[in-house]
């Protein structure tokens, strides 16, 4: 095939959202030639869905033990807030951090666990309880029966976050359509190159030492055309709720009640046009909220708030949904797996966060499966499209 070139990297990694582009970052400040192939505007999928909390393991805690997953969350406010600062490989200096902490409220029937829980020796130093004199707007009321924690977990706006993250490897990041302008070809259940018919319509193969799959829910196309069995992924599905008001106060905070996850999760944003919104996941979103369509949801929504904050003046305010899944390893459990997921099939290393706040943890472990860098790898522009930056639910179309 006269004139095809060629060039090897170091890594190709495969997807667009947090992992991908914390990972490219990481392996780019130790020294790698890295090359990010999505195929999509940057962060579409999970990552500009998610709630931005970058959780300590205080919510899982909260089930009634420091679980597997407070362990592996323990680390990543502070690594989060360092990358904020601009130490260490990943810069994230021009994100916006929404709250340094998560307000902890309970349901009034549940007052004497958490405060039992949150008294103990487990939870000293992640979390302090708030006097009446200092409770947020939202609860600065008499008719407030539960009690108030103060959690030192952060919320970040995912869309500024990934859009700082795609500055630090703009250069090496691409837009792709598999069986358009690229082609994975594989031999044996291991990715031999990348098949790339650049904008100028040359021809080019991609050869690279590692491909990480770092594709959200993608990677489970991508591990059938490699042929790879195992691992395989779990979809598990969760219908949001979205109430845009304008000036809604700020509301971050997990609610705990009875059983294990928290009945509702409020993070506050901004859409596009300046609105407030208070963005609800948490069990309300799980499997009972999967199995209602959306005017039943939003009447759940209406109904939760109507309990137990009918003081908060909702008035006026737009209602919607979006459904979205998470895409994690098969467990067996259907529960979500305790840490970040990294395994090597050959030369692929198949990857999930499992948590946007899970991101640094999951970009070390493909740099500890990716040593050093290849003698012959070499540094090069690829003429293809740029992505450009995806959109948060409530500013899409
Ligand atoms: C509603 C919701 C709320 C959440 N809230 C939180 C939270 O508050 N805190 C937290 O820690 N976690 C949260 N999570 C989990 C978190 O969002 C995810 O774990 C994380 O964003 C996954 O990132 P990712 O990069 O693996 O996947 P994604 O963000 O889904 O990105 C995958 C990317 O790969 C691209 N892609 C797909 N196929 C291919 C292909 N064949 N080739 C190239 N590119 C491809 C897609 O376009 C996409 O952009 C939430 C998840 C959901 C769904």
């Amino acid at each position: 095939m006269s004139g095809l070139q060629q060039v090897k990297c170091d890594t190709v990694i495969l997807g667009g959202g947090v992992a991908a582009l914390w990972t490219a970052n990481v392996l780019k400040a130790a020294g790698q030639s890295v090359v990010v192939l999505t195929n999509a505007p940057l962060g579409s999928g999970q990552t500009l869905a998610a709630q931005g909390v970058i959780h300590g393991g205080v919510k899982y805690a909260v089930a009634g033990k420091l679980t597997d997953s407070s362990e592996a969350l323990a680390a990543m406010p502070g690594r989060w807030l360092a990358a904020m600062r601009g130490e260490g490989p990943v810069d994230l200096r021009g994100a916006d951090l929404l709250s340094d902490h998560q307000i902890l409220w309970s349901l009034p029937n549940v007052v004497s666990q958490i405060v039992g829980f949150f008294g103990s020796k487990a939870l000293r130093g992640r979390s302090a309880a708030i006097s009446r004199g200092d409770y947020p707007v939202v609860f600065d009321t008499p008719a407030y029966k539960g009690r108030l924690f103060r959690i030192d977990e952060p919320v970040v706006d995912p869309v500024s976050v990934v859009r700082e993250l795609a500055r630090g490897v703009a250069d090496e990041t691409h837009l792709v359509e598999w069986g358009t302008n690229a082609e994975l070809l594989v031999e044996n259940g291991e990715v031999t190159a990348i098949d790339l018919t650049l904008t100028n319509g040359q021809k080019f193969l991609l050869r690279a030492r590692d491909f990480v799959f770092a594709a959200g829910a993608g990677n489970g196309h991508l591990l059938s055309r490699v042929g790879i069995a195992e691992p395989r992924q779990q979809l598990r599905p969760l219908h949001q709720l979205v109430i845009r008001k304008r000036d809604l106060p700020p509301f971050y905070s997990v609610c705990v009640g009875n059983g294990p996850k928290p009945p509702v999760v409020v993070t506050t944003h901004l859409d596009s046009g300046g609105r407030t919104v208070w963005y609800l996941g948490g069990d309300l979103a799980e499997q009972a909220g999967v199995d209602r369509d959306e005017t039943a949801q939003i009447e759940a929504g209406r109904a939760f708030f109507a309990k137990w904050l009918p003081w908060i003046d909702l008035a006026g305010a737009e209602w919607f949904t979006c459904r979205i899944d998470r895409a994690e390893p098969l467990t067996g459990t259907g529960d979500r797996p305790p840490g970040a997921y990294c395994q090597r099939r050959g030369n692929v290393l198949v990857t999930w966060p499992t948590k946007l706040a899970l991101a640094p943890a999951l970009a070390e472990e493909v740099l500890r499966e990716t040593p050093g860098t290849l003698t012959d790898a070499q540094r090069f522009s690829l003429d293809l499209p740029r992505p450009g930056l995806g959109k948060a639910p409530w500013d899409l179309p």
